[in-house]
């Protein structure tokens, strides 16, 4: 299994260039130590924006900010035409940096990506400004406001795009084992379920026996028997072959990135083993909440519903259900 992972730790969303290899684009200008040349490009996408935010005014800021050395007002950004515009300045003004204040990046940064990457530069090297949901759309009864924002949210994209960094990424081999820390129901099930599908897992447990809260769990309303579910979790989670079981342990170093970490596990004695993985899930459970409110602990009248379970009759209970 392979995945991608950038020079700079971030993970990025496999639907980037969708299709496309780095041998479909053209080579990659190399922009390191050039003062940033940045273009913004604002569009209308009428009348969604038009209609509320005052696109001259924010074309006329945006020209204002440091390193920006072109504007350019596209209609829409994500139409064959503006997308043309955006590569067409891209190499008409040397431009090293991007600026698309316009919708919302979750649904168009990777077509910007892409776009800026057909120009030359490198995908990361372009930043938006998101004018048409967090402005025209929830404020559409107040433009002046409206507009004030956007002027706002694009000097600050102006702002993060001057200091971008080109991120080139590399395939790198995941580690096929997972840390799961806490031997519950929750860590034994995610356990199982990895485990099933052919990986290897290190399950880590501090206490002496898996199971967590569930053994203090006797009844359900469903009617099943939480103690044989518990029973038949440990027994498969013991006898599974993928399955490493560490109690008695905790985790006392954590490092690495996603699909190749490194942890430290320290059993009670004092002795410790180091780990590989390529990923940890923590299912570390919670604790009955305590605390003095309604006579907890001071009468012994009042207890808790763990404490009520212990000592009722399973007979009574289950002629409840
Ligand atoms: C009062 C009460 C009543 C409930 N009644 C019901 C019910 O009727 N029906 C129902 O379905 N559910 C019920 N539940 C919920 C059910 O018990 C829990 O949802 C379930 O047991 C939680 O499982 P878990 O694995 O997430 O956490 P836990 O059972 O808490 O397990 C967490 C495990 O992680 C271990 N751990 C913690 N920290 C570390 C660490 N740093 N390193 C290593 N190990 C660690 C703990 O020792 C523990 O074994 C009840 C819960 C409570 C508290």
């Amino acid at each position: 299994m392979r995945m991608f992972h950038d020079q700079l730790g971030g993970q990025r969303s496999s639907r980037e260039y969708p299709f496309l290899s780095e041998g479909d684009f053209p080579p990659e200008r190399d922009v390191s130590g050039q003062p940033a040349r940045v273009g913004v490009f604002v569009c209308r996408c009428r009348p969604a924006i038009e209609g509320v935010v005052d696109v001259e005014r924010l074309l006329a800021h945006a020209g204002e900010y440091p390193h920006v050395v072109y504007t350019a007002d596209v209609g829409y950004g994500c139409f064959p035409e503006g997308l043309a515009a955006i590569k067409e300045a891209i190499a008409d003004h040397d431009l090293n940096r991007v600026v698309v204040a316009g919708c919302s990046h979750r649904t168009h940064e990777s077509l910007f990506q892409r776009t800026v990457r057909e120009a030359g530069l490198n995908a990361y090297l372009v930043e938006m400004a998101n004018i048409r949901e967090h402005c025209a759309w929830v404020h559409p009864h107040e433009p002046e406001k409206a507009t004030r924002k956007a002027i706002e949210l694009v000097r600050m994209a102006v702002a993060r795009a001057s200091t971008l960094q080109p991120v080139h990424k590399s395939a790198v081999q995941l580690m096929r084992r997972a840390l799961i820390i806490g031997g519950g129901v929750s860590g034994m099930t995610a356990a199982l379920a990895i485990a099933d599908a052919g990986f290897d897992v290190a399950l880590v447990e501090r206490s002496d026996a898996l199971g967590g809260h569930l053994h203090n769990i006797h009844y359900v309303v469903e009617g099943y028997n939480p103690q044989r579910l518990l029973r038949d979790l440990v027994n498969r989670v013991r006898g599974h072959e993928r399955i490493d079981v560490y109690t008695h342990t905790e985790v006392v170093e954590h490092t690495g990135y996603v699909g190749g970490y490194r942890a430290i596990l320290r059993r009670r004695d004092g002795s410790e083993e180091t780990i590989s993985h390529g990923v940890t899930i923590v299912a570390t459970g919670g604790q009955e909440a305590r605390g003095t409110r309604y006579l907890l602990g001071q009468h012994p009248k009042v207890i808790t519903q763990l404490e009520l379970e212990e000592p009722l009759p399973i007979a009574w209970m289950r002629s409840l259900n």
